[in-house]
């Protein structure tokens, strides 16, 4: 049972106090410390900070912390530890045990940064995936801390390479993560190996059965330190979802990272072949997006994970197994292309945006028999998840012209190399009126956007919510679907994007195809080797037939159209 409990109302963030003016000083850090924490930039600490140094750094009593990611437990447990070290003896004194590489590395930078002002004190990463050799020499040489992963900690005991009769401290850190990716057998192995009056920090996000399992069993009238309510997810993320059927998904998820055109965000997925299907339809239609999965080599891991990181990549298309290991600070977004099953992993895939002090956004894309998991997400977390109607094609449209807009006004240009042609430029645009040729180059930038929405239907699963038009909003959702579903007939054309087609570029085919007629596009699907579009019921046959009139190509080639099954690429 734990002994003494501390609730802390607000939850966790790097630029929120607990107490008036706390500093660090406050805490009792050693100068080297203090001046390390210094040169990072941390002014005060966060709440988890606050009331764990104190503790560790005091007493050898166990403490649980529910803190999540973000909330800078890592500095929590690392500055005290770090602190308590002989640090004339280079035998290991502290074990950090965490779930994956990526957090091990991770946490293994930020000790040493905070130990940059110790110069005989050694912080090691042991972590699989990679050659074990260095890591014995290391540990051979003489460290203080270890970092480690438990498979392959558990290797290195094994082989005898590493002697724990001397740590006083050990730290679960993702305790729940480590338990749900099947490591519990490795840990109570570890553990029975470090001395049974160590001290024993645990570190989790949630507190699931099986952690407080573990902490019953291995540690001593813990001080337990709360943030916020228990399972309950950050401050700073929001909580919305859009209803969908189930078809429209990607058509869903589309429209909401185009009407956050600055977005940064992950895209979480249930299965690998998702997250690989959904990056590919994300970068074929133009998105800077790549998938995350466990099919990857850890090379092609860190790889996607660093242009992310860089920013090179807006959008990470990932499952959470993958996600765990990646630890990014200002993410706007946290996309649920599919509701987890389990709450936990909700909790866990939301609690990455909404970091260091930063809001965030956790979107859900949910079709109308999920409703409930939303109902049960809201009861466990107490929070409220807002409604929103998917946007429509003008609302995206707007958006898209207003932020461009913005961007000009913002966009800041002393001197440009266009300054020596501008009264060429001047004069050759002068016979176009203002409105004209704001028109034009907005237009140019955002052809593609404006023009795969010209005619986009509505999607919501449930028209009556934000629909595009009054004369729908008085359908019953399945009136608005039939009519839809009765209205337009879906085609094939041969070509897709390896043959250089985009939405712009297939209404033209259309429109090259058949100019007597004006047709309006509805939805378009360009994969590799084709594209699915569709067009008014009444006008498939003639559209069909023009199309094998003519001799339309597209760089060279023919290009056909039929309805499914019809055409092949
Ligand atoms: P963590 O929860 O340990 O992953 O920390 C989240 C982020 O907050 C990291 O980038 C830390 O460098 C940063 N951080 C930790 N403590 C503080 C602090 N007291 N002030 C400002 N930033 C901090």
């Amino acid at each position: 049972m734990f002994s003494c409990r501390i609730e802390i109302g607000v939850l966790g963030s790097c630029t929120r106090t607990l107490g008036d003016n706390m500093t660090f000083n406050d805490l009792g850090l050693c100068p080297e410390l203090l001046e390390a924490i210094a040169t990072l930039g941390f002014e005060t600490p966060t709440p988890v900070q606050a009331e764990v140094i104190p503790v560790i750094l005091q007493s050898d009593q166990d403490v649980v912390a529910l803190a999540q990611t973000g909330t800078g437990k890592t500095a929590a447990f690392g500055l005290p530890i770090l602190e308590r070290l002989d640090h004339s003896r280079a035998v290991p004194q502290a074990l950090v045990l965490c779930p994956t590489r990526e957090l091990c590395m991770q946490i293994t930078r930020d000790l040493q940064s905070y130990a940059s002002r110790l110069p005989s004190v050694r912080v090691l990463a042991v972590y699989g995936g990679a050659d074990i050799k260095p890591q014995l020499s290391a540990l051979a040489r003489g460290v203080q801390v270890v970092v480690a992963t438990p498979g392959r900690m558990l290797d290195v005991l094994r082989r005898k390479s590493v002697d724990f009769s001397e740590v006083a401290r050990i730290i679960l850190d993702e305790a729940d993560e480590m338990l749900n990716m099947g490591f519990e057998e490795d840990l109570e192995a570890i553990l029975s190996t470090v001395p049974d009056n160590a001290q024993t920090l645990l570190f989790s996000a949630t507190m699931p059965g099986s952690v407080a399992k573990i902490s019953r069993k291995y540690m001593k009238d813990p001080v337990e330190v709360t943030l916020g309510a228990r399972n309950a997810g950050s401050e700073n993320v929001s909580h919305e979802y859009y209803m969908v059927h189930a078809k429209d998904r990607y058509h869903a998820l589309r429209r909401i990272v185009d009407v956050y055109p600055r977005m940064y965000g992950i895209v979480f997925c249930r299965t690998r072949i998702e997250t690989q299907q959904v990056a590919e339809y994300l970068s074929m239609d133009g998105y800077s997006a790549e998938p995350l999965h466990g099919d990857l080599s850890q090379q092609q891991r860190d790889s996607v994970m660093r242009r992310f990181r860089e920013r090179h990549l807006q959008i990470l298309v990932a499952t959470d197994v993958a996600a765990r290991g990646l630890d990014v600070n200002d993410l706007t977004h946290v996309i649920n292309y599919n509701l987890p099953d389990e709450a936990n992993s909700y909790t866990h895939r939301s609690g990455r945006t909404g970091r260091a002090g930063k809001e965030g956004i956790s979107v859900s894309i949910v079709h109308l028999r999920e409703q409930f998991k939303i109902k049960r997400l809201e009861q466990m977390l107490r929070k409220e998840f807002r409604r929103r109607p998917i946007p429509t094609g003008d609302e995206i449209s707007r958006v898209r012209l207003m932020n461009l807009a913005q961007q000009v006004l913002d966009y800041d240009i002393d001197s440009s190399p266009v300054d020596k042609h501008l009264d060429e430029l001047c004069t050759l645009l002068a016979e176009l009126p203002k409105e004209e040729l704001i028109k034009r180059f907005v237009s140019i930038e955002l052809d593609h956007v404006l023009e795969f929405y010209r005619n986009a239907p509505d999607i919501n699963a449930d028209v009556s919510f934000g629909s595009q038009n009054r004369y729908a909003r008085r359908e019953s959702a399945d009136g608005q679907q039939r009519n839809d579903a009765n209205r337009m007939a879906e085609l094939v054309m041969n070509v897709g994007s390896v043959n250089g087609l985009t939405p712009p570029k297939l209404m033209n085919l259309v429109n090259a195809a058949d100019r007597q007629s004006r047709i309006a596009i509805g939805r378009i699907y360009i994969v590799k080797s084709q594209a699915n579009f569709e067009v008014p019921r009444d006008q498939a046959q003639g559209l069909i037939d023009a199309f094998n009139r003519g001799t339309v190509d597209l760089h060279g080639r023919r290009v056909r159209v039929g309805t499914p099954g019809q055409v092949h690429a």
